[in-house]
């Protein structure tokens, strides 16, 4: 039961965001930023931001040479290229609100590892650096030739090494501490442990029914709950995707530094200082992943753990130290969904496999919207 006082003081915003995930953040800070005396309040079910944003690899990137190919098999090449660009200016937005230094920020560049059934997508370098000139103004991909020795993979596995000196890598877990302090910086309310359950539209106000047995009112509400959409909003068809995580104790002299995609991107690894940070493998096992249920299971970790020895660190005595699990929000189309359900709410959902990148730039187009 609520006081008078809490119902006059807690209960009513102008604006409230579901989600504090990067993009719940960044939607609330620009609306914000815009309105700096309107009331806003962000609520997150978990403690802690408990979907991706939290538990990615981290990496700065807008997509590797074979992604961007297979993209523009089932994709026109405005739509591939409108989709890198929004990549890019999302991470240019995050480096500008948070400063590169506060999140680890390194511009090492990114690598991709080639292998012998993916030579074929070389004979594309030059069509697809042509494209994205438009953006960059220079080459994205050059090839390094895989004589590089410092690296030390396979070489029966790998078989060309593609460079890409735009590509950088964060620390994830400071990127959203920055932004944590920048909302409460600005006034801005979070209130955590409370799951949104419904939300129903009155003649002047959003009513906010929670698991908490509080009621929340708000003029207009922002939707940023990505990959757990359909639960809150079944009209959505939000489908879920696990991603598993595995880190390394440190290893000494890493011959490791950037951020690496292997597979057409179904696998991606990157140092954390001397640590070695490696993820996916959803591919093995598509059905099971196909969750939001937070876990790690062999069927992934231990084919990682084989790529590691085989592939990656041949020879290089190392440690697994953690393991951990997010949750990707995917949809029938490659595209984030900007846009209002009615007057009062609007949702910015179906991140995929780079909502670091594109994240910033959702918020600002969706409190744009709002
Ligand atoms: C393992 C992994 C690796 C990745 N690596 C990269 C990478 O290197 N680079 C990159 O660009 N992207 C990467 N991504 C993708 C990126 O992390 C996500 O796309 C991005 O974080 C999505 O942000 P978001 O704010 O939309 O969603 P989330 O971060 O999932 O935030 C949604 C929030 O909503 C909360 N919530 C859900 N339902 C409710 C409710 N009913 N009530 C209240 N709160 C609710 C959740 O607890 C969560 O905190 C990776 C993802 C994973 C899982």
């Amino acid at each position: 039961m609520i006081s008078f006082w809490e119902k006059e003081s807690f209960m009513q915003y102008h604006l409230i965001v579901i989600g504090s995930g990067i993009v719940g953040l960044s939607t609330a800070i620009e609306y914000k930023e815009k309105y700096p005396n309107k009331r806003v309040l962000i609520l997150e079910k978990g403690i802690l931001p408990s979907g991706a944003s939290t538990k990615n690899a981290g990496f700065a990137c807008f997509g590797s040479l074979t992604e961007i190919c297979d993209d523009l098999e089932n994709y026109s090449e405005e739509f591939v290229l409108q989709t890198v660009q929004k990549r890019y200016n999302g991470l240019q937005r995050l480096r500008q609100r948070v400063g590169d230094k506060n999140m680890d920020f390194y511009a090492y560049g990114g690598y991709e590892l080639i292998c012998k059934e993916q030579l074929f997508y070389l004979n594309q370098l030059h069509e697809v650096n042509d494209l994205l000139s438009p953006i960059f103004h220079q080459k994205v991909f050059l090839e390094r030739g895989f004589k590089t020795p410092r690296f030390g993979f396979d070489d029966h596995q790998v078989k060309e090494l593609l460079y890409n000196p735009l590509e950088g890598q964060i620390h994830t877990g400071k990127m959203m501490t920055a932004l944590l302090k920048i909302a409460r910086s600005k006034d801005i309310e979070i209130l955590t442990g409370i799951e949104v359950k419904q939300l129903n539209e009155e003649s002047k106000n959003v009513l906010i029914t929670t698991d908490k047995k509080l009621e929340f009112k708000a003029e207009q509400v922002a939707v940023c709950v990505n990959a757990f959409a359909s639960k809150l909003l079944p009209q959505y068809k939000i489908q879920p995707g696990r991603g598993q995580v595995v880190i390394t104790k440190p290893i000494q002299n890493l011959p490791i530094e950037g951020t690496y995609h292997y597979d057409r991107g179904y696998y991606y690894f990157r140092n954390v200082g001397d640590r070695l940070l490696i993820g996916g493998g959803r591919h093995l096992a598509y059905e099971a992943e196909t969750t939001t249920e937070f876990a790690t299971t062999t069927q992934i970790t231990q084919p990682i753990n084989e790529l590691l020895k085989e592939v990656i660190l041949p020879g290089v005595d190392f440690e697994i130290e953690q393991e951990w699990s997010g949750i990707m929000g995917f949809g029938d189309k490659k595209e984030p969904i900007i846009e209002k359900l009615s007057d009062k709410i609007a949702v910015g959902i179906r991140m995929g496999g780079m909502g670091i990148a594109i994240g910033s730039e959702v918020g600002h187009e969706l409190s744009n919207l709002i």
